[in-house]
């Protein structure tokens, strides 16, 4: 096992929040009124993180990129106006200043899950940040990935698992809800899970959803658009604000359900 010290488990162990810790949006800032509209929404179910990448990681160079620096304009305008906080991609290290002058939540994607230069820097930040999992990084690798963080100064971590590479190829990836339990033995991190990329399949998402949070997981990140299949990134696994909804539903009453020791 790897060495921890900044993010061990504490001998009495931090309390599980009274509510799961949601975060929903879509996968890229498309436009103002996207952004509006999944504001206005998330707003009325009582939900008070929104995402979006105004960078966005793509596998083929051709692909939408994000809006970049109009799309973090959009995020701005769109937390002010609407008192929502915001969670969006920290892609590349010379976009620190201007994306923490906007996120609340610094997320570092999977992909840099092993950028050691980039987790140092984030780590001396007081940002909240959403450490994904490295598509084909182990649990050990992950936290260690956290201790990088936390060593700078900054234990304010939230771990996100959002899927491995398998031999298993009907879905985008398989969600690995092993490592809940795990990292709940481990450290007294934060963990959250992303469905959405996990499965690559909006049908699963609410399955998975549930299953997430029946393995302890404190919370969910969720792709959701009002037109899904028009979503410039992630149209698939893309849930539409009605779907979220009865997601949103059922994970509040078996969260509910688990705190109270009724399950
Ligand atoms: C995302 O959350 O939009 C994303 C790109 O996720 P991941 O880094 O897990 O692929
Ligand atoms: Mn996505």
């Amino acid at each position: 096992m790897v060495k921890l010290k900044k993010i061990l488990k504490a001998e009495k162990g931090n309390e599980k929040p009274e509510e799961p810790f949601i975060i929903a949006g879509p996968c890229s800032v498309e436009s103002y009124e996207l952004m509006k509209k999944t504001a206005v929404f998330l707003k009325s179910i009582g939900i008070e993180y929104i995402r979006g990448g105004a960078f966005k990681p793509r596998t083929s160079p051709y692909s939408f990129q994000g809006l970049g620096e109009e799309g973090l304009e959009i995020l701005k305008r769109i937390k002010e106006e609407y008192s929502i906080k915001v969670v969006t991609e920290l892609l590349d290290i010379r976009d620190l200043e201007s994306i923490s002058n906007i996120a609340d939540v610094l997320q570092i994607g999977s992909r840099n899950m092993f950028n050691y230069s980039l987790l140092k820097e984030v780590g001396k930040t007081k940002k909240t940040i959403l450490l994904k999992r490295g598509m084909a990084a182990t649990i050990e690798e992950w936290l260690s990935a956290a201790e990088y963080i936390a060593i700078e100064g900054n234990s304010d971590i939230i771990l996100c698992e959002r899927g491995i590479r398998t031999f298993e190829n009907y879905t985008r990836n398989t969600l690995d809800l092993n490592c809940i339990p795990v990292i709940k033995q481990r450290t007294d991190l934060k963990v959250i899970v992303d469905p959405s990329h996990g499965t690559g399949i909006r049908e699963l998402v609410k399955p998975m959803s549930l299953a997430a949070i029946s393995a302890g997981a404190d919370g969910l990140m969720i792709e959701m658009h009002p037109e899904p299949d028009n979503a410039l990134s992630d149209a698939c696994q893309s849930v539409n604000f009605e779907q979220f909804a009865d997601i949103y539903h059922g994970v509040i009453k078996l969260y509910d359900c688990i705190m109270s020791e009724k399950y």
